[in-house]
């Protein structure tokens, strides 16, 4: 028997330097199995910064859904991808980018992990600064326990729980370096999976954030000076580097990911600058250096790796408003092709 159930189409918008996502609510017949069942919709793409020439409507094509913890089951969350009137993928449909090189690299079965850091504000202040002057200095936060340490906490928490009721793999939460920063990770997962995972992880915070008169900024560098910055670092496996002897794969990948240092930080968040200035456990952004356990260098391939001689790289240089579809779609042309070249699709 089917019945009424609410669907909430979320996707990404044209905003520059940084899409933001978007959503609207459709009545759908439920209860939804599978994803042909979902209606394609559309949009008003003048107000989202999609528009070309006069034509203003713009499809959104379900892609993934996943059951919606706000509203609770049956209802659902649908991550779409944006379409032309003629049915085509939209210039900022980065997407379906990726969906073409998942397919072309399919057999190297990658998989992703971001790590997600964010930061609370109310009022246009971090959460828990105060109105004037600056909290205490980093050192005690990270981490970080009670309320002289932590700010924000409840939603955090709340947001980790409606991930897991919503069946995402959300892999853990911490409190950050800088006050009300904080960061969640998910993954690790195949390409699509992960990225669409990130951007629904996100909608979530920003929905339940309403609730808390919080909303979490992914500005890679919120406070200038003395403050740490918030990344997405972005963690990579193939097949091989996960089997016996990987070691020697990810080390070759890292060489090659050096070759194409500049055409990744295209891609790698606006504002990045600001963030990657070889202090506060960066590398600078003219630079490009991996090491084993260094949390200073470009790339990291962590002590644990090194040790077991095979798992994951971890590219820390990605922006906490990273897009992760254009990510993935670097790391994997960079490390199992030819090479990634940001112009080929318009980016950067
Ligand atoms: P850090 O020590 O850098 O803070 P975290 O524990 O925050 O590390 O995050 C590690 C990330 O690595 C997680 O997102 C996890 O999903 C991801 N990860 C773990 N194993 C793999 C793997 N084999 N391939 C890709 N990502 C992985
Ligand atoms: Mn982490
Ligand atoms: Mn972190
Ligand atoms: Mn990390």
């Amino acid at each position: 028997m089917t019945k009424n159930i609410m669907a909430e189409y979320i996707w990404i918008d044209g905003k520059k330097p940084t899409s933001k996502l978007r959503s609207k609510t459709k009545i759908i017949d439920g209860p939804v199995e599978k994803l042909e069942q979902i209606p394609a919709w559309g949009f008003d793409a003048s107000s989202t910064e999609q528009a070309e020439g006069h034509f203003s409507d713009c499809g959104l094509k379900p892609v993934y859904f996943i059951p919606d913890p706000v509203r609770g089951v049956p209802n659902i969350l649908v991550m779409c991808e944006v379409l032309n009137a003629d049915g085509s993928p939209h210039l900022t449909n980065t997407r379906a980018v990726l969906a073409n090189i998942v397919e072309k690299f399919a057999d190297q079965k990658p998989l992703f992990g971001v790590e997600q850091e964010y930061t609370l504000y109310q009022n246009d202040r971090p959460a828990g600064w105060p109105e004037r002057g600056f909290p205490h200095p980093q050192g005690r936060y990270y981490c970080g326990i009670g309320v002289d340490e932590v700010y924000g906490r409840p939603v955090v928490e709340h947001h980790m729980k409606a991930c897991l009721d919503a069946g995402m793999s959300i892999s853990g939460v911490n409190a950050e370096v800088m006050p009300a920063q904080w960061e969640f990770q998910i993954g690790p997962l195949p390409p699509l999976e992960a990225a669409d995972q990130l951007w629904l992880a996100r909608w979530l915070l920003y929905r339940l954030g309403e609730d808390y008169n919080l909303y979490a900024k992914l500005d890679p560098k919120p406070m200038p000076g003395d403050w740490n910055g918030a990344g997405g670092h972005t963690n990579f496996s193939t097949e091989s580097m996960r089997a016996d002897n990987g070691i020697e794969i990810i080390k070759s990948a890292c060489e090659k990911l050096g070759k194409f240092h500049s055409q990744h930080i295209a891609v790698y968040g606006a504002d990045n600058d600001k963030r990657l200035t070889g202090k506060h456990e960066t590398c600078s952004i003219n630079e490009f250096r991996y090491g084993v356990g260094d949390r200073g260098a470009s790339v990291r391939i962590p002590s644990r790796v090194s040790n077991e001689g095979k798992g994951y790289l971890e590219d820390r240089r990605p922006a906490a408003n990273l897009d992760p579809y254009q990510i993935f779609t670097a790391l994997l042309e960079t490390t199992c092709g030819e090479g990634f070249d940001p112009k080929k699709y318009n980016w950067g």
